[in-house]
């Protein structure tokens, strides 16, 4: 018997990443076993955004259709400005988008995408779930012994790193400083749709860009709820004070916004808020029979709103590398990691650059909104490679 391929896949994190790992490997055929140290899912973030090249990748590992009742499609991703409330660029995501990337736009709780996934996962036979908290590994030539906090140890084909942005195993791997603490703070809120007073984009994405700040809202729960995303540049933060990104910080980040805009803070829940981080991208995020996916190789800022699904495209390229070279685990992870280190740098540079251009101040706000008024409605921002997915990838790269 090969002792080697009746290991599972050992996948440290039962996140977003590591289920769609999880359930790309077991459609393949392989067995993996989710270690997952807490025993609810985690919350940053209600809602998720996926792009077509998302949809692309959930449709492809069949969840599509036990989500599709809790999805919400918006009619259009609107850019306001959040000082005069002008409108300075629309994404209609009607029927050209459609046609152009062959999947949809569309909104979804984090925990009805979660659920989806678990009850997919469960389905499978190669498919196992453990509670634990993976400390550290060890590789052998035929595959690695991963050891948890409790010192149990769980022997693996190989195992893959899918901790989110503070994952041990990269720290191992990669030894760059660890995550950027970009000093950006987001609040919160979700309330049922018949609160929302102002209507005028209710159908839609629109995001309200400020000097320095900028509040996103759209539907969830299949549209009987709005989501509401407030994210600014803290100052106090700047001047390395320790008590940055209060509430009055908060309220005083969209102090130029329009009244209409600083309404929209009473939907916003106060008494919980989160620093945003991301990680410098890597050349390499592989270590013998160990290699990372989503947030734990190449966490983004959620400008691009790219994290999770990048997560899912991981998967899918992991799983496909691995099905070409099943019986090589170290070379089948370095073929994955090489066709996705720059599709994911691409994504975490972009995403800052999308922030600054989102905060953009006095002139370059001018600026901004002129170029964006003078872009072609037809093209998708400069976001053509990213939403054609995985079909487009390999020939951009
Ligand atoms: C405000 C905000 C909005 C966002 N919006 C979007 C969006 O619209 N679209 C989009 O695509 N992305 C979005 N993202 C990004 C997205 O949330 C992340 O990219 C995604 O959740 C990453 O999934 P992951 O599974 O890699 O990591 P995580 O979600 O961080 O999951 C890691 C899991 O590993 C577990 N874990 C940690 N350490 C251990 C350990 N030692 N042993 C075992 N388990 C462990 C954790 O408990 C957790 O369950 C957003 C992010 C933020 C902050």
């Amino acid at each position: 018997m090969d002792t080697q391929a009746s290991l599972p896949f050992v996948i440290a994190g039962g996140g977003i990443g590591g289920l769609c790992a999880a359930l790309a490997l077991t459609r393949k055929g392989f067995t993996v076993k989710v270690l997952e140290r807490a025993p609810e899912v985690g919350e940053i973030g209600y809602g998720i955004q996926i792009a077509p090249n998302g949809h692309a990748i959930l449709d492809r590992l069949g969840v599509m259709e036990r989500m599709e009742p809790q999805v919400f499609y918006p009619d259009a991703l609107v850019l306001v400005d959040a000082v005069d409330t002008n409108e300075i660029a629309r994404i209609d995501l009607g029927a050209s988008f459609q046609e152009r990337y062959k999947y949809r736009y569309f909104v979804v709780h984090r925990r009805d995408l979660h659920a989806a996934l678990i009850e997919a996962c469960r389905e499978q036979s190669g498919f196992s779930f453990e509670e634990g908290e993976v400390d550290s590994y060890q590789n052998h030539p035929d595959g690695v012994t991963v050891t948890c906090t409790n010192g149990k140890t769980v022997e693996g084909r190989g195992m893959i790193g899918v901790e989110g942005l503070r994952s041990k195993t990269r720290a191992r791997i990669v030894q760059d400083g660890g995550p950027r603490n970009t000093g950006h703070v987001v609040y919160r809120g979700l309330v049922p749709i018949e609160d929302i007073v102002n209507q005028r984009y209710v159908n839609s994405m629109v995001m309200y860009a400020g000097p320095g700040c900028h509040l996103v809202q759209y539907r969830l729960r299949g549209g009987t709820v709005m989501n509401n995303v407030a994210t600014f540049e803290s100052p106090a933060f700047k001047q390395w004070k320790h008590d940055y990104g209060g509430v009055d910080e908060l309220k005083n980040a969209y102090a130029e916004c329009a009244a209409e805009v600083q309404d929209l803070l009473k939907y916003f829940s106060l008494d919980k808020n989160w620093l945003l981080h991301d990680l410098l991208p890597a050349s390499n995020w592989t270590d013998g029979n160990v290699t990372l996916l989503g947030d734990a190789a190449h966490a983004t800022l959620q400008y691009l709103a790219q994290g999770a699904i990048m997560a899912m495209e991981d998967a899918v390229v992991l799983a496909d590398a691995l099905e070409r070279q099943p019986r090589n685990v170290n070379a089948a992870f370095l073929d994955y990691q090489s066709r996705r280190l720059n599709r994911t740098a691409r994504v975490v540079t972009t995403a800052r650059l999308f922030g600054a251009i989102m905060h953009a101040r006095s002139g370059e706000r001018l600026l901004r909104n002129e170029l964006a008024q003078r872009r072609n409605p037809n093209v998708p921002w400069e976001l053509d490679w990213l939403y054609r997915g995985l079909e487009v990838e390999e020939k951009v790269f």
